[in-house]
């Protein structure tokens, strides 16, 4: 068991644990489509760049953001009391490091900034992939099926996490679900506490 799943096993009988592994797990599924990609073409982010963190705020679905509100609540046991207003005085992301240029939720981030630079776009001349301003890499269709691997293609990603949900296909920004749905799962957390294992809240 990692150290996710772990975690998350505090919320087990409720329907927000079964959410949680839910998308962990389809995160776990698609890594290594994102890493065999990179390392087929040489596709590398400077280290420590960041700036594309440092410039947008993630739009976030609910399972995106509540993987990571728990993690950043019930795994880092952060403070989160900065998040509030957060969007409306910024443009970077909040869960971005300044100082050591990094994600602060790297395992759980969501899938906007797993496919960012690391997955191909459907083009009308097929696929292709072009590095962010950042780096200098334009790989065409005809070169990207020259190897004989999967292309992850960013558009399938976004719509595979939407159908995981479809209950649920609206987007918030990313400060402001997490804000959201920490207080959901404090509020399960404390009613877990006071009643036991054998209490089974639902999520929504
Ligand atoms: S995607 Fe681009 S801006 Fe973002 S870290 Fe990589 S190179 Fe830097
Ligand atoms: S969640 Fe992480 S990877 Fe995504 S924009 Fe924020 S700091 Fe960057």
């Amino acid at each position: 068991m990692d150290r996710i799943e772990e975690a998350v096993s505090a919320f087990r009988n409720t329907s927000i644990y079964d959410e949680m592994l839910t998308v962990w797990n389809y995160y776990k599924s698609i890594e290594n489509d994102f890493s065999q990609f990179e390392e087929a073409f040489s596709i590398r982010c400077p280290d420590r760049c960041g700036q594309c963190c440092e410039r947008f705020i993630p739009d976030v679905t609910y399972l995106e953001g509540l993987l990571i509100a728990f993690y950043i609540s019930f795994v880092e046991k952060r403070d989160i009391s900065y998040l509030a207003g957060w969007s409306e005085s910024h443009t970077g992301c909040p869960l971005f490091d300044n100082d050591t240029k990094r994600c602060t939720v790297y395992s759980v981030r969501p899938v906007i900034c797993r496919v960012f630079c690391s997955a191909a776009s459907e083009t009308k001349d097929g696929l292709s992939f072009r590095g962010c301003f950042n780096m200098e890499r334009n790989l065409d269709d005809r070169t990207l099926k020259e190897k004989e691997i999967h292309i992850p293609v960013m558009s399938e990603y976004g719509e595979k996490i939407r159908s995981i949900q479809e209950w649920d296909t609206e987007t918030m920004l990313l400060d402001e679900a997490i804000i959201s749905i920490t207080s959901k799962l404090m509020l399960i957390r404390s009613f877990i506490d006071e009643n036991g294992d054998d209490f089974t809240p639902q999520a929504s």
